[in-house]
């Protein structure tokens, strides 16, 4: 049977749109296609976006007679002599002998494939080699090129690109170099005139950026006599250009969304340090320290405001942020209004619910946690009792926020622990009920640089200050056979009344697998230490099992919890002192800094022993370095970010803001500062992009952040 190709349509036809398939390029096969696909490229918009991580100096060629022991130059000749030959007993070496006006020189293999070298390297023809010549092993004096990169041609130099700067392109197995260098010339050369420049001529000038389609030409092709380092460095004035749009875009898209709502939206101004308040800070059993003070004066003055807050609260993990979201709830309560805490996990939900309880019962408020689970019935009452407006305090999940769910007069949310939630959860939540006050925590600390990127529409508080007496954790790794040494460490910690947390093996593929190994993980406990208590939490247990173990936890009666990674968010025990991580090369760095962050909320020195087992992977190895070497979040995160790459950094992928294809984040943290400067000087210049100078820049947003930001409004 014939099958039948959907086949693209004749080129010759086809208006030429910067949308178009790869496949339109000539030399871009269907092969190919799959090839490019493979590196994220798909339209033409793609490939031009798409720069050369590094560049190839063939401008400063070289002749023979000026080569110098470890200088790296190009030179280019013709081939006087090639093939193999031996040395010593099985060693065999492939040589090549090149010649120009003012001398020879040898180029030397240590490992090649005879039958392809001797069809490239064919006497008479050009070739240019590239690479650093050493000291002649062989001959005792003169120096040779050894594993050089070389290009051949039967026909003149010229066709070797000689004398160029060569973009280098990422590239994937099939696609050799030289081929996706072709295949970029191609788009380029047919494609970077169709671009059209949309930045504002001011923007241009002021940095000295060349148009659009100039800068894609020159950065992937650099025009002789570019400035090879500036290159090297993404700091060509070209580079620079294409880095600025692309975060320039984002903040604007940001500064956009953050000013229309100041204009949409009239909220509900409050007024704050009521008597619900004061009563709170009188029942606490511990002063605020001056951190938290402050975080509250922020939140109180933006509250007072007739439209919503929408701030966030950045706080390493044990600073204290808890207490702070209960004293801004009361606050919506104290104004008669309904305040909601959601979290990501029942687990936490349960333990929020069972923390802030007890304060709500002496305030004489209600309270209560509406999650996913529980039976239908319970939940359908809850909300009844949500719409009705009996219920003043809602704990819980996104359950939360989904439809069903109507309060009575939402004056306020807060979101604890939001890199779990992406942003466009955080849009779902403005919606609920009218314009509530949003307050989102985290205590994944983010890179400042990424979280311009993330929540660049958000204030932002910094509880940078621990509650007193807290001392740092003290951090280990033990290898494999060393695991033994761990656990008697936990043993002695117990005798001295401490408790422990076992965090058991991430399985990313099965839930079920990960409650295997933590089921064995407690038989081996049980069966080595007999004497201790310990027992199992996870995920999967109902409800009511699951908050019987975390109160006797609590209470002390279990000494030691073997847990799945349902501890990792937000659980409080202070009298928990000591965490084992199974497996923590399987685990991501901000986690382990999550899960490490369960211990080391009491006054008790703690420790946290990571059990590594091999092999490791390099990445995996860094982590675990990192984790010994820092236990600040913000600095934890900043290694996150250069072990992973700022693509792959926790929540961008489904964060909702569009992947960056040009810039860098670390990188790239002054043309940040500086796209966010001017993305907010021209919203608040021209809030809705009307002005005719503006037009373009208004499509360009559009096409980018349209869809991903919810946009359409102003556009
Ligand atoms: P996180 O920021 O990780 O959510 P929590 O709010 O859970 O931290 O607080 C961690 C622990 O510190 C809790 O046991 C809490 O009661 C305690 N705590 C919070 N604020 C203070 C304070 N000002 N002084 C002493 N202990 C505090
Ligand atoms: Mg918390």
């Amino acid at each position: 049977m014939p099958i039948v190709n959907r086949s693209p349509m004749p080129k010759e036809n086809k208006t030429p749109s910067l949308e178009d398939s790869l496949q339109f390029v000539k030399g871009v096969g269907p092969k190919r296609v799959l090839l490019l696909k493979k590196l994220g490229l798909e339209t033409i918009d793609d490939a031009l976006h798409f720069l050369p991580f590094r560049y190839e100096d063939r401008s400063q060629v070289k002749t023979i007679s000026q080569l110098n022991v470890g200088e790296a130059v190009t030179l280019a000749g013709s081939i006087t002599s090639a093939g193999s030959m031996r040395a010593g007993h099985r060693k065999k070496i492939f040589e090549v002998i090149v010649q120009d006006e003012t001398g020879f020189v040898s180029a030397k293999w240590f490992q090649f494939n005879e039958k392809y070298m001797t069809g490239k390297f064919e006497v008479g023809n050009a070739i240019v080699l590239s690479g650093t010549p050493v000291n002649s092993r062989y001959s005792g004096s003169g120096i040779e090129f050894v594993h050089p990169d070389v290009e051949t041609s039967s026909s003149d130099k010229d066709a070797l690109e000689m004398g160029q700067i060569l973009p280098v392109y990422r590239t994937t197995e099939g696609l050799p170099v030289k081929s996706m260098r072709a295949i970029m010339r191609q788009v380029v050369e047919h494609y970077a005139d169709r671009v059209e420049e949309f930045l504002p001529a001011h923007i241009l000038q002021a940095n000295h950026f060349p148009k659009r389609s100039q800068a894609f030409r020159d950065a992937h092709l650099p025009p002789k006599g570019s400035d090879i380092k500036a290159l090297e460095s993404f700091q060509s004035p070209a580079q620079a250009r294409l880095i600025y749009e692309e975060l320039f875009l984002i903040q604007l898209g940001l500064a956009s969304r953050k000013k229309l709502r100041s204009f949409r939206q009239t909220g509900n101004p409050l007024k704050t340090r009521g008597e619900l308040v004061k009563d709170l800070v009188k029942q606490l059993p511990f002063e605020l320290t001056n951190a938290q003070k402050r975080v509250l004066k922020e939140i109180m003055e933006d509250l007072e405001q007739p439209h919503p807050m929408n701030r966030l609260l950045q706080g390493d993990v044990g600073s204290g942020k808890t207490v702070v979201a209960l004293t801004s709830l009361l606050t919506a309560v104290d104004n008669g209004m309904q305040a909601a805490l959601m979290a990501p996990t029942e687990l936490l939900c349960e333990q929020h619910y069972a923390s802030l309880s007890p304060y709500c019962e002496r305030l004489g408020i209600s309270i209560a946690l509406l999650t996913g689970a529980g039976k239908a019935k319970d939940r359908a009452r809850i909300q009844e009792n949500i719409s009705q407006g009996n219920t003043q305090l809602i704990v819980g999940t996104h359950a939360l926020i989904q439809k069903g769910v109507d309060f009575n007069n939402l004056g306020l949310i807060v979101v604890d622990e939001q890199h779990r939630f992406g942003v466009l959860q955080r849009e779902a939540i403005g919606k609920k009920g009218k314009a509530p006050h949003a307050l989102i925590m985290t205590a994944t600390p983010i890179p400042r640089s990424l979280s311009l990127t993330l929540y660049g529409d958000l204030s932002v508080s910094y509880l940078d200050e621990s509650p007193p007496g807290r001392q740092p954790i003290q951090t280990r790794i033990f290898y494999d056979k060393k695991r033994m040494q761990a656990y008697e460490l936990l043993s002695k910690e117990i005798a001295k009344g401490r408790q422990a947390y076992i965090v058991c093996p991430l399985i990313e593929e099965s839930e079920k697998m990960e409650l295997k190994a933590a089921t064995e993980t407690l038989e081996f406990i049980k069966t080595t230490f007999p004497d201790l208590k310990a027992e199992l939490i996870h995920g999967r247990m109902k409800r009511e099992e699951r908050q019987d173990v975390m109160a006797r936890f609590l209470e002390g009666s279990i000494q030691i919890l073997v847990a799945t990674t349902v501890i990792e968010v937000g659980i409080d025990v202070p009298n928990a002192s000591l965490m084992i991580v199974e497996h923590a090369e399987r685990f991501g760095l901000s986690q382990l800094h999550q899960l490490r962050g369960r211990v080391g909320r009491g006054r008790h020195l703690s420790h946290c022993m990571l059990i590594a087992y091999f092999p490791l992977s390099e990445e995996g190895k860094l982590r675990l370095e990192a984790m010994k070497n820092f236990t600040d979040g913000f600095a934890i995160a900043e290694e996150d970010l250069k072990i992973r790459g700022p693509g792959d950094f926790m929540g961008t992928r489904q964060s909702g803001i569009p992947l960056l294809r040009v810039a860098n984040l670390l990188r790239d943290f002054k043309w940040l500062t500086l796209a966010r400067e001017e993305a907010t000087r021209l919203i608040e210049a021209d809030p809705q992009l009307q002005e005719s100078k503006h037009i373009k820049l208004k499509q360009a947003l559009q096409n980018t952040m349209g869809d991903k930001l919810d946009l359409m409004a102003i556009i």
